[in-house]
């Protein structure tokens, strides 16, 4: 491995928070399963019981609308295929592919070119159909942090007598919840996103519909999601999430977007440098760069090289960087395929920050150099 001088792709995960660790392995030393009756499994569901309410309480939500999950993937699974049932599904263009690939025949709604939804085009696919319909949109983006106007959508849902899932992985920690967990039915999250471990996630159900399990088994989470619950794994995300949105509150986030104005400054004045959705507002944590004639994966591989971790497009299981159907969607034409995306840890220094400035403009000399 090259050695690290920053990690900046904390949308593909975050660095584990000390209070989810500590909870982890707290529960780890704990042997019973929630669902025995005897003494060690009472302690076990207290452990359980215990993890919901104070993600809840972080939230300001009720316990019983948090259902864990094996991660923000199985979390926005469960809710689409769960409520689709005779209902259309409707997903923006940028949705993730946990999103994406959800149900076979969703229609896909078009964004503008700062990757906001057509609140236009979502209207018409509303006023359209036969059937009811299920609209699957995303808080914020992984690649470009857009943010999306849910609270509108939201209207426009309860309008058409739609149901609204909101896909808020990448919010925790970084903007405000509330707004979105005031309108949707139904919210994914994911605990590595916010500093929990891998492998956890939760569906909250919001509104009155419940979706049908994709897993039943012991009937685990009200039903919901059958398995025996991974403790050290729900406690370490309980934890992440109380954190983080602690940390945001506290100025963590303004501190963050303090380092991504820095970098925006800091490229500036690099000929062929394009700030993706400039005029969105976005997560402070985000920014999507540019770079006219570079392949992502390019650049991708001269910063890692140079020490530094990001990434193009969203994290893909394969590793490989495939052209992204965000940036696509957006209509950035080649741009599309030369993009990175710099997302900045919860961890981030200013020192960090610098060592991507310095790393970002020789690679663009260099490689302005070889165009040359
Ligand atoms: N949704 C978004 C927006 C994401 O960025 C990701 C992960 O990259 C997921 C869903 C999937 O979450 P998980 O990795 O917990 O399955």
């Amino acid at each position: 491995m090259p050695q690290r001088l920053a990690d900046l792709d904390a949308n593909a995960t975050e660095p584990l928070r000390p209070e989810a660790r500590a909870a982890a392995i707290a529960a780890l030393d704990l042997a019973g399963n929630p669902s025995s009756v005897h003494a060690e499994g009472r302690a076990a569901r207290h452990l359980l019981e215990g993890a919901r309410e104070h993600m809840a309480a972080a939230l300001g939500i009720r316990p019983a609308q948090v259902h864990f999950t094996a991660g923000g993937t199985e979390a926005n699974a469960t809710a689409i295929a769960g409520l689709a049932h005779g209902r259309r599904v409707l997903v923006s263009a940028t949705e993730h592919d946990a999103v994406r690939r959800a149900v076979a025949d969703a229609t896909i709604l078009p964004v503008d070119g700062e990757g906001r939804l057509s609140l236009a085009a979502l209207a018409e696919a509303l006023a359209d159909g036969a059937s009811p319909a299920l609209v699957c949109l995303m808080l914020a983006n992984n690649e470009t942090g857009t943010i999306q106007p849910i609270a509108e959508a939201a209207a426009l849902c309860r309008r058409h007598g739609a149901l609204l899932h909101v896909d808020a992985v990448q919010g925790p920690g970084r903007i405000p919840l509330g707004p979105a967990l005031a309108v949707a039915d139904t919210m994914a999250l994911s605990a590595h996103k916010a500093g929990g471990a891998k492998g956890a996630g939760a569906l909250l159900v919001l509104g009155e519909a419940v979706p049908a399990p994709l897993v039943r088994g012991g009937g685990q989470e009200r039903g919901l999601r059958g398995g025996t619950e991974p403790l050290p794994a729900i406690a370490a995300m309980a934890a992440a999430i109380a954190a983080a949105e602690a940390w945001r509150q506290t100025g963590g986030a303004e501190r963050l977007g303090r380092l991504k104005a820095r970098i925006a400054a800091g490229v500036a004045a690099i000929p062929g440098v394009t700030i993706i959705a400039a005029g969105a507002g976005t997560l402070p944590n985000t920014l999507s760069l540019a770079l006219t004639g570079a392949a992502a994966a390019t650049q991708v591989m001269a910063l890692d090289l140079a020490g530094i971790a990001v990434s193009a497009g969203a994290a893909c299981s394969s590793g490989k960087v495939g052209e992204s159907h965000v940036l696509a969607a957006m209509g950035l034409g080649p741009l599309a395929g030369q993009a990175i995306r710099v997302s900045l840890p919860w961890t981030a220094t200013e020192a960090e920050v610098d060592a991507f400035l310095a790393a970002y403009a020789a690679m663009a000399a260099r490689l302005a150099r070889k165009a040359a």
